[in-house]
């Protein structure tokens, strides 16, 4: 579904991803761990083109978004066809971005209605059911600041999944949330790992990564020091940083 390879990213002089590998199959969960600064969301961002990369490659569904050949440079794909790749990916971001001068209902059908060039009663009823889906079905009048914040990341998480992505990318969706809303969130996110969504995500949660994720990454200054199914990797950390970095997440 999704696999990157050997991507290189540096801003200025300050080389933020060093050669980074990932692959990420049709219904896996990818936790990925780190300190701040290790280039997580960094990572994160050049899968839907939020930053894009030097060199390397980027494969989504089987095709292209971007290769890098002879020059070592990479090249993105045409237009239409990288709106169409980039269209097969949704964000959650850690502050929600919620337009707040739209009610839910409005942010939901906001970009089917005017990306997909759909007619607001072709996506009302599936907004309705996502709504539902996140417990969120009588809030739909609502503006985003009439609501908690665990509330509207679960508006956010909806609005993604109303453009009906292939993949989920989640860049630390619970770390604005105060600790009693982030059991909420996960909630969410553990159920469309349980529907087989596809997700990649960028969390602090050592228990969801345990329980929801197939894989985990650690990264540190710009690599992958260790990667791991998640049973073996928090229970037998092999590297050193990785198995000091775990002892001060406890
Ligand atoms: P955190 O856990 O704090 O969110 P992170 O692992 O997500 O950290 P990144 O945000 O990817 O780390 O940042 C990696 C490095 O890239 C940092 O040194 C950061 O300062 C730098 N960086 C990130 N975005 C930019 C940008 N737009 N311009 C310049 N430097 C950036
Ligand atoms: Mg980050």
């Amino acid at each position: 579904m999704l696999r990157m390879h050997d991507i290189h990213k540096a801003f200025g002089d300050n080389e933020v991803l060093k050669g980074i590998d990932i692959e990420v199959r049709r219904g896996e969960v990818l936790a990925i761990i780190g300190p701040s600064g290790s280039g997580k969301s960094t990572l994160l961002r050049c899968i839907n083109k939020l930053e894009t990369i030097d060199s390397g490659s980027i494969e989504i569904k089987g095709e292209f978004l971007a290769v890098t050949d002879g020059d070592g440079k990479a090249e993105y794909v045409e237009t239409k066809k990288e709106r169409q790749l980039l269209a097969s990916t949704g964000m959650v971001f850690q502050q929600f971005n919620l337009f707040p001068h739209m009610t839910v209902m409005e942010n939901l059908l906001e970009a089917p209605m005017q990306v997909k060039g759909l007619k607001r009663e072709e996506v009302e009823p599936y907004a309705r059911q996502l709504l539902a889906k996140v417990g969120l079905s009588d809030r739909a009048d609502y503006y985003p600041s009439q609501l908690s914040g665990g509330q509207q990341q679960r508006v956010a998480i909806a609005r993604a999944l109303c453009m009906k992505p292939d993949i989920m990318l989640f860049d630390e969706p619970t770390s604005a949330l105060d600790p009693e809303l982030t059991g909420e969130v996960l909630k969410t996110m553990r159920e469309l790992a349980e529907e087989h969504m596809t997700m990649v995500v960028v969390t602090h949660e050592m228990a969801f990564a345990r329980e929801a994720a197939s894989q985990v990454i650690f990264m540190a200054d710009g690599n992958i020091v260790e990667q791991g199914e998640p049973e073996t990797f928090f229970s037998q950390p092999r590297e050193e940083r990785t198995q000091a970095f775990l002892q001060n997440m406890l």
